[in-house]
């Protein structure tokens, strides 16, 4: 590692400790050219995926934008946070796991789907009512936030989420 304030090429490890969160570990280390100190931050860096939007483009996957288009169909139902972040994990790791680098936004609705069936009823109607019709994973938390499905349109708040 390159020290960022000499540019030396020698730096050495003092100290490595796990952050709380147990996903990365954090290293102290000081510059054998300058002696100043700085921290490096490592975790675990799986593949890179690129979605394929509708309209053919290509953007670097986001789990965030997956998380908040789940979470937007899961509003207001029985479903604790952490189940959430296990569903989303576990879509993250299939689409890790197909052995593809690139998948369609199409694909990923389709996973998010199968998902939420095994759920919450609710949440499946909301999000594949509006996946029909849209097929395109970017688009779902902003029309799932404006939109009132008849039948469940009593279920849905009648504001935005603080998350959007
Ligand atoms: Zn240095």
């Amino acid at each position: 590692m390159r020290c960022p304030f000499c540019g030396h090429e020698d730096t050495q490890v003092k100290d490595s400790r796990p952050n709380d969160d147990g996903a990365s570990i954090r290293r102290r280390r000081v510059c054998a050219g300058c002696a100043q100190r700085f921290t490096t931050i490592e975790r675990v860096q799986l593949r890179e995926l690129v979605v394929i939007k509708a309209d053919g483009r290509r953007v670097p996957f986001d789990r965030d934008k997956l998380m908040r288009s789940i979470r937007i169909a899961l509003r207001k139902r029985p479903v604790q946070e952490e189940r959430i972040e296990r569903v989303v994990n576990g879509l993250v790791r299939q689409l890790e796991a197909s052995g593809e680098p690139e998948i369609a936004s199409k694909r990923i609705g389709e996973l998010a789907m199968d998902a939420l069936h095994d759920i919450d009823g609710v949440a499946y109607v909301r999000f594949a009512s509006v996946y029909r019709d849209f097929h395109e994973i970017g688009e779902f938390s902003d029309i799932l936030t404006d939109m009132q499905p008849e039948g469940v349109s009593e279920r849905l708040p009648d504001r935005a989420d603080p998350l959007d």
